[in-house]
C-alpha cells in the first residue's frame, strides 16, 4: 500500500476540516503530528519539538505515559463505554471518591460530563434549578468579569468576554449577563474596596435576578492569561454570602496543580458552591469533564420540583475516560507535584526574566507552572509559529500572549530549552 503524500493530507485538511477558530481553505501553517513521548510531539517529516502548552493545560504527566496506557489497555478489554442511565461502574465510582476527596471539603457530588463546555453549561443549569426549588425563580442570570472564557457553548459563551467572545455576532441568540471589569490587583497584590466596588455594586443592583457569579479563580486563562489576587477570590465569596447569590468556580484551567495549589481557590482559601474542572482531569488522553457541588445544592434539586437534574449526556461518566481520570490522579497525588510545580515556577521565573528587557515586551508574568509574555502588539501567528518550530520547541501565542505551560514531567534541561528558543524567537521579531 502507498501513503498519500504528506502534502496531500495537508492539503484534504485545509480543505475539509475545521480547527479551533479557523478557517477552512485558509494558508495557515499546519504541521502534522505522527506520535509523542514524554514532553515531545513528532511530526511527520520527524522533526521533535519540545511541547510547551500541554496540549491546552491537559497533558499534565506527557505523552504516551506507561501507567497511563496501562489503565487505559485494562479499560479498553472491560469495556469503553455503557451507558450511566440505571447502570455504574467502577471507573466513575473510583473517579468521583478521588474527585470529592481532593475538593474543598463543602463539595460533595460529581455530575460528569463530555467537555469543559459542557461542564459550565451544567453548572450554570445547577445554580438556576437550585433557585427555582429556593422559590427564586427570578434568580436566572449570572455576573461575571470580563476578560474570562468559559468555552464556546452558548450558555457559556454569554460569560465569557464580550469582546473576544465577538458576542455582537450573537447577540440575538446570546443571553445578556452582568459583567464588571476585570480584577486589576494583580496576583501579589492586595485587593483595595475600589477594586471589589464593580462587582459589589452590581450585586448590590441585581441580585435579585443572579443566580450565580462565575469566574475562574486567581488565574484568567483563555481571556489574557492575567493572574489575580486571591484577596480579590475571597472578597467574591464574601460578597456571594451577602448578596443570596452562589459562587462557580470554573477550575477547568487552574484544576490539579497548574497553579501550584490543587486547585486555584485553595489560594485565596475558600470553597465554591459549584465547581468545574476539566482539562487535566484526564492528563489529557481523553475528553472528560465534571461539574461538582454541595449537599445542600444537590439536596434542593433534588427534593424540588420535578425533582431530577434536568441533564443528561450520551457519554456521561465514559468508562474510558474515567479510568483515565483516576490514572491521571493516582499518578499526580503518588508523586511530588508540589515541589514539581514550584521548581518550574522557579525556573520560567529566572529563565523568563531576561524577556523584561526585550523592546515589544509588555509584562512578563509566572505563577505556577505557567508562565506568560504579554507583548505590546499581537502576534502574527503565521510568521511567528513556523519560527518555533525551527527551534524545536511547540509554543502557540494567541494576541498578544506568548505563554507556556509544559508538562510537569519536563526536565530542567528541556526547559531551560523551551525558553531559550522563545527568547531567540521573541528577541529576533523585537
Ligand atoms: C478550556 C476551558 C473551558 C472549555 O473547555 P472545553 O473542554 O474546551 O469545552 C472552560 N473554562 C475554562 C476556564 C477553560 O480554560
Amino acid at each position: 500500500m502507498t501513503e498519500t503524500p504528506s502534502d496531500k493530507l495537508l492539503d484534504y485538511d485545509k480543505n475539509h476540516i475545521w480547527h479551533p477558530y479557523s478557517a477552512i481553505g485558509a494558508d495557515h501553517p499546519l504541521w502534522r503530528v505522527t506520535s509523542a513521548d514524554g514532553v515531545k510531539l513528532k511530526l511527520a517529516d520527524g522533526t521533535e519539538l519540545i511541547d510547551g502548552m500541554s496540549s491546552w493545560w491537559c497533558a499534565i504527566h506527557g505523552y504516551n505515559h506507561p501507567a497511563m496506557n496501562e489503565a487505559l489497555q485494562a479499560q479498553l478489554y472491560n469495556m469503553s463505554h455503557v451507558m450511566f442511565g440505571g447502570l455504574t461502574h467502577d471507573p466513575a465510582i473510583k473517579l468521583a471518591k478521588l474527585l470529592v476527596d481532593l475538593t474543598p471539603k463543602n463539595i460533595e457530588t460529581v455530575f460528569f460530563s463530555d467537555s469543559g463546555s459542557v461542564a459550565v453549561e451544567v453548572s450554570m443549569k445547577m445554580a438556576i434549578q437550585y433557585w427555582h426549588d429556593k422559590q427564586q425563580p427570578g434568580k436566572q442570570r449570572f455576573l461575571t468579569v470580563r476578560n474570562g472564557y468559559h468555552g464556546d457553548t452558548f450558555g457559556a459563551m454569554s460569560v465569557c468576554d464580550p469582546v473576544t467572545g465577538m458576542h455582537s455576532l450573537f447577540s440575538e441568540t446570546l443571553t445578556k449577563q452582568y459583567f464588571v471589569e476585570a480584577p486589576q490587583c494583580r496576583y501579589e497584590d492586595e485587593c483595595t474596596e475600589q477594586d471589589i466596588e464593580p462587582m459589589k455594586q452590581s450585586l448590590e443592583r441585581h441580585h435579585s435576578n443572579i443566580a450565580a457569579v462565575i469566574i475562574e479563580p486567581v488565574v484568567q486563562g483563555a481571556g489574557g492569561m492575567r493572574f489575580y489576587s486571591p484577596d480579590y477570590l475571597k472578597r467574591v465569596r464574601e460578597l456571594c454570602n451577602e448578596y443570596g447569590v452562589l459562587l462557580i468556580l470554573d477550575e477547568i484551567a487552574t484544576g490539579f496543580g497548574r497553579t501550584g495549589k490543587m486547585f486555584a481557590c485553595e489560594h485565596a482559601d475558600i470553597e465554591p458552591d459549584i465547581m468545574c474542572v476539566g482539562k487535566a482531569l484526564t492528563g489529557g488522553y481523553l475528553t472528560l469533564a465534571a461539574t461538582m457541588t454541595t449537599r445542600e445544592i444537590s439536596e434542593t434539586i433534588s427534593g424540588g420540583n420535578p425533582g431530577l437534574f434536568m441533564h443528561g449526556p450520551t457519554f456521561m461518566a465514559n468508562p474510558l475516560a474515567c479510568s483515565a481520570g483516576v490514572a491521571s490522579l493516582e499518578l499526580l497525588l503518588d508523586s511530588d507535584w508540589r515541589k514539581t510545580v514550584k521548581n518550574i515556577e522557579t525556573r520560567l521565573a529566572d529563565n523568563l526574566a531576561a524577556c523584561n528587557e526585550l523592546s515589544c515586551v509588555e509584562d512578563v508574568r509566572v505563577l505556577g507552572a505557567i508562565g506568560v509574555i504579554e507583548l505590546k502588539e499581537p502576534v502574527e501567528l503565521s510568521e511567528i509559529q513556523p519560527r518555533f518550530v525551527e527551534q524545536g520547541v511547540w509554543v502557540r501565542p494567541f494576541g498578544k500572549l506568548v505563554y507556556l505551560m509544559p508538562p510537569f514531567i519536563i526536565s530542567d534541561d528541556d526547559l531551560d530549552f523551551l525558553t531559550q528558543a522563545l527568547y531567540r524567537v521573541l528577541s529576533d521579531s523585537c
